[in-house]
């Protein structure tokens, strides 16, 4: 399985070693070109504004929101998550939403002193106990829309969400030393594709 992973900015390199380390191809996205023959996609954390940016120079933002759209599986981490929501409620006028996955999105919402932490957090079907939740910086979900299935919360609200083959996390899966949620996105990713080829 061929796992693209946008490597415009920020934490692209420790998802390239989780999906790797699971058996998966990963090829870094940094031109259209690349986009062609990924099986998955993963849109890293780093800085919404300045993937935003990037994304409009490289000419990534088109191909990208057309194969999002057409059902690619994504899997986006923390700023990826913000690009992958329907609604900004404090970006930038400019900041580019693919709107994969219908929530409103704060950023940078928990505050200074608690910019960055650690918790365990129960996932919804994810065998082997709690999740390491890394958060850095993170964004909030304020909103979901009926279509979003919330696999985790942290005082009471979503963490861990998907719609279709989409999924999205306010955290940071790839530097947990854990690799259950790469692992379960892979397989589902790897279900749907079967099922769209029979
Ligand atoms: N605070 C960042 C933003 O708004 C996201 C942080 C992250 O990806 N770790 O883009």
């Amino acid at each position: 399985m061929k796992a693209g992973v946008l490597a415009l900015q920020g934490a692209f390199r420790e998802h390239a070693e989780a999906l790797a380390a699971l058996g998966a191809e990963p090829v870094e996205i940094r031109a259209p070109e690349q986009l062609a023959g990924i099986d998955v996609l993963v849109l890293p954390g780093g800085e919404s504004t300045t993937v935003s940016r990037l994304l409009v120079t490289s000419g990534l933002i088109g191909p990208l929101r057309d194969r999002v759209a057409s059902g690619l599986p994504t899997l986006g981490t923390c700023a990826g998550l913000i690009l992958l929501a329907g609604e900004l409620l404090d970006g930038r006028p400019d900041q580019v939403c693919l709107g994969a996955i219908d929530c409103s999105v704060r950023r940078n919402a928990y505050g200074r002193q608690v910019a960055s932490f650690e918790t365990p957090l129960e996932v919804a079907g994810l065998p082997g106990g709690p999740f390491p939740g890394v958060f850095i910086r993170a964004p909030v979900i304020e909103r979901t829309g009926p279509e979003v299935e919330v696999l985790a919360r942290h005082e009471g609200r979503p963490v861990l969400c998907r719609q279709g083959a989409a999924w999205a996390s306010t955290f940071h899966p790839e530097l947990a030393g854990d690799l259950r949620i790469h692992q379960r996105f892979l397989a589902e990713a790897g279900r749907m594709t079967r099922e769209v080829r029979q």
